[in-house]
């Protein structure tokens, strides 16, 4: 078993490291895409190791606690490789960013909107002081100035507020 086991490691390290080499050549590829490649193929390696893996344990060529630990461990793997392929190809924690990015920007946005209806509130309740203030016709409707004894408008006679 432990043979067994020990061949298992070495065929998957060797898969591991030789895998790369057959993909694209490198100097076709850029630093990041090459990055990308390798932990593309970090990742598929770990698959395929963990697919070999479930398929020697159905075959009864491993124990339970060999393949638990053999799992784990191209699991923990996968779950690297996919972490940083995600930072690097902006699917993942670049793309949240870029989402709150985009949030404070929108948030932003709106803030004037809401700076004007403040605004706006100010100007109805100036409009609405000078309404009150206002003296207006009683017949008409026109404005007048206090201190006016006719209406400019239509001449009926005005009752300042006053007096
Ligand atoms: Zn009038």
């Amino acid at each position: 078993m432990e043979l067994v086991l020990a061949a298992i490691i070495v065929i998957g390290i060797i898969a591991f490291i030789a895998y790369p080499l057959f993909t694209a050549p490198p100097e076709e590829i850029g630093e990041a895409s090459d990055a990308l490649d390798g932990l593309s193929a970090q990742r598929d390696s770990a698959y395929d190791a963990i697919r070999d893996l479930d398929f020697d344990f159905q075959l009864g060529k491993l124990s339970q606690s060999d393949y638990a630990a053999l799992r784990e461990r191209y699991k923990t793997r996968a779950a690297l490789a996919l972490q940083q392929i995600d930072a690097l190809d902006g699917n993942g924690n670049g793309a949240k960013i870029e989402d709150q990015v985009a949030q404070l920007r929108a948030a932003k946005r709106t803030a004037p909107p809401a700076d004007d209806a403040v605004e706006r509130e100010i100007a109805r309740l100036r409009a609405s002081k000078n309404a009150a203030a206002g003296l207006r016709c009683a017949k008409c409707g026109a404005p007048y100035h206090a201190g006016d004894a006719f209406c400019a408008k239509c001449g009926s006679p005005l009752k300042p507020k006053d007096g």
